[in-house]
This record gives C-alpha cells, structure tokens and sequence, in this order.
C-alpha cells in the first residue's frame, strides 16, 4: 500500500459558539437572531453573549446593573444562568459525539476533544462540517470545529474556525500551507497558546517571547529547565507532535463534588449558615446518587466579599463514618463544621462544601453490624424520586423542604425554563 493513502488520525475540538446563549435559544427560537446575554448567579455579570450581543459592545463581565438600561434600549435579552438545562444539553452533546468517534474526552461544559480520521485534509474537513450539521440537527445549537494533529494546534483551529466566517465554523489545520501556518503563529499571541496562562506569559514576554510563532522556535529542552515540562510539550504540541494526553485535572475532578454559590444577601448568622449547609448537602448527595458514588469525607466553606475589608472566610472538614451517599449521614458530619467559626460581624456572601474521597457506590459494603442506617440510603432515594416527579426541590430534609426558600438564596429572576430536566417545566407546543 503506497503510504499516500495511510489515513489521516487528528484532533478535533468541538466547542459550542456562545454555550449558554445557544442553550437559551433552543426552546426559544424567538431569540435567534436576538442580542442575548446570560448573567452569573445572582444576576450579576454577564457570562455569556450571543455574537449580536458583542456586536452591540456588551463586555464580558460586564456588571448587569450598571449596563441594564443602556441594553435594555438596545434590545438586549438577559437571562439568569440556568445550570441545569446547560449541564443536560451538554451531556447529550457528548453523547452524540460518542456516536461520531470512540474516543471522546470532555474538555469542559461545552468542549470536548475527539479523535478522527479521514484519507486526505478535505476529508477531514468535510467531516467537520458533517458533525457541525449533526450537532445543529439533533441538539439545535451551534458548534465550531477545530482539527489538527495535536490538542494545541485543534485548539488553535477552533479559533480560527469560530472567528473567520469564510471557514464556516470548521478550520483544518492540514488545510493550511506552510507559510499560512506560520503566518497564523505570528498572528497569535502566547497567552493565545491553549496551556499558556497569564503568568507564564509575562515570563515569557520578559524573554522576547510575545507570539506563538516565536514560542515554535524555542528549544524544548531549554523551556523544560527554565518553565517546566507543560510548556515544552506546548512547543512539541506547536510542531505537530502530539504529547498532551488526558488532563490530570480531569483525575482530579473525578475524586471530588463541589457545590458552592454566592448568596443574594449576606448570610450572618450560625442558624442561616446550617440551613445553607443543610441545603447544600442534600443536593450534593442528590448529585452522588445520580453518578453513583459514595464519599468518604466533606469539607465545606464560607468567605465574606474579597472586595470588602476585613476579608474572612472559615472552613472544616470531617470525614464520614463510612464511604456513603446518604443525606441524613452527610448533613449530621456538615452541621456544626464552620457555625462555631464564623466571625462576629462577619458578611458572608459566598459558601460551598465538597464531598471527597469518592468511589463507585456498592464496592466494599461494610458488614451489616457496621452499616450506617439503611433508612438514610432509602430516604435520599425517595427524595430523588419524588423530586424527579414532581419538581426539583418538592421534597427535602428539613430546610430544604421549605416552600419558601431562605432569603439568602440565589437570585435567578430571569431564569427560563429547566425544560430537559424538569416535568413541571417541559415546553409546551401548540399546533
Ligand atoms: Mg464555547
């Protein structure tokens, strides 16, 4: 067989234009074509913004009270960050990837690297375009494909994809010609460079080192000695080597469950502090149950507004009596943990707890003698039940079964419907 035809093995980044805002528009077409923002909790910050939003000068970040009018003029749709309907459009985006490569790995909420073959470069572009129409198709939003023979180089694609519109959404790198790819290194600044943060970019920059073009030529080895070996694989990685393979954030990640959110008002007192980890824990077990796993310790913490002075925040931990995903067990190890910390005075505005040590629920049960009540797993088993049925939050342990949430609750009053993840909520259609 003449090498030649040997098929070409790439990297492709699939990463969602304007994720929230697509998710926003799925089950309300009306917004297409809309300048739409999505705000942080509490409905502070714009997160997110469809293209006519940017078109318009809608900053990311921008304080939503502060640009509120001036946008409302502008016709501007705001829309409060609607975790749950972005966290299931996302994990069907992944699903359908698994259909289009074997090999998927989710880089975040709405990008994940995939591998791909095709005998030629148009080939591969040609491919591209197919998942861009597949994703359209079968999950209404859009999606810009970057290719090329290493995860940094897709990377550099993608961006190249998402923002030259003669591409369509779908750039190839073995597409390019050797003087376009340099041309296209030069163009990019090192902080540009998937992997290059802002401090390893002033160091670099300290050395002359401003572009990725420049990064490309430098030495690896030298690299390796002055910066680590993250920055000399970035250089390999320019070169078309591939030598970043998975993500060891991503070990991490899967050894722990977070759940944390910054409050409406500020909470100040020991009674508002246990309801907010009463709260907390139920949903982070809820979560446990979903995947699951069992954890064998938490930790949790709360933090006044670092803009403010004196800045204070507490935390604890507490390992569980035994690996479990039971609320009762979680809240009784959380109550108490920070309540004793907390400064007099002290606003919080910010607590969260997390949940580690986790393993497969059902590994290594613990002789009956030694289990922890059966009527805990059965308890949160019922919760999710009737939750699922009736509505996110209809039942709970304690405070969490309150009708009227605590006024230290996140803010969302511009939040659409949950309709992917919640019966009480599904769209309705009218023909
Ligand atoms: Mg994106």
């Amino acid at each position: 067989m003449p090498a030649s035809s040997a098929p070409l093995t790439r990297y492709a980044l699939v990463d969602v234009d304007a994720c929230y805002c697509a998710c926003e528009r799925i089950f309300h077409p009306e917004l297409e074509g809309v300048p739409v923002v999505v705000l942080s909790n509490n409905d502070g910050c714009v997160i997110s913004r469809s293209s006519e939003a940017t078109a318009l000068g809608v900053e990311m970040g921008a304080p939503w009270l502060r640009i509120r009018n001036w946008a409302a003029r502008r016709g501007v749709v705001a829309r409060s960050s609607n975790y749950e309907l972005y966290g299931s459009i996302s994990r069907r985006l992944m699903d359908l990837l698994h259909d289009v490569s074997p090999a998927v790995e989710a880089y975040s909420i709405d990008e994940a690297f995939i591998r791909v073959q095709a005998t030629d470069p148009d080939g591969l572009a040609a491919l591209g375009h197919r998942i861009r129409a597949t994703v359209r198709r079968d999950l209404g939003i859009p999606v810009s494909v970057g290719i090329g023979p290493t995860k940094t180089l897709a990377k550099l694609a993608s961006h190249g994809a998402k923002h030259s519109r003669a591409l369509c959404g779908v750039a190839v790198w073995d597409q390019c010609t050797e003087s376009a790819r340099a041309r296209i290194l030069q163009a990019t600044p090192a902080a540009g460079v998937w992997g290059v943060g802002r401090r390893t970019a002033r160091r670099l920059a300290a050395r002359g080192i401003d572009t990725a073009g420049q990064l490309h030529g430098q030495d690896p080895g030298a690299l390796r000695q002055q910066f680590g070996v993250n920055l000399a694989r970035t250089v390999l990685e320019l070169r078309g080597t591939p030598c970043i393979e998975t993500a060891d954030h991503d070990a991490d990640r899967s050894g722990r469950l977070v759940f944390s959110r910054s409050f409406s008002t500020p909470v100040t007192t020991a009674d508002q502090m246990h309801q907010v980890l009463s709260l907390y824990a139920q949903q982070l077990t809820s979560r446990l149950r979903r995947q699951g796993s069992v954890a064998g310790a938490v930790w949790a913490f709360a933090a006044t507004s670092p803009c403010r002075e004196p800045f204070h925040q507490v935390s604890a931990a507490a390992e569980l009596p035994e690996r479990t995903d039971d609320p009762l067990a979680v809240l009784r190890s959380v109550s108490g943990l920070l309540e004793p910390r907390m400064a007099e005075g002290a606003r919080y505005v910010r607590a969260g707890i997390c949940l580690s040590e986790l393993a497969p629920a059902g590994r290594q049960e613990p002789l009956p003698v030694f289990a922890a009540d059966p009527r805990g797993r059965r308890i949160g088993a019922v919760i999710d039940e009737v939750n699922t049925r009736v509505g996110h939050g209809a039942v709970g342990l304690g405070l969490a079964g309150l009708a009227c949430p605590p006024d230290w609750q996140m803010r969302r009053g511009m939040l659409s419907n949950r309709g992917t993840t919640c019966w009480a909520e599904l769209t309705t259609v009218r023909a």
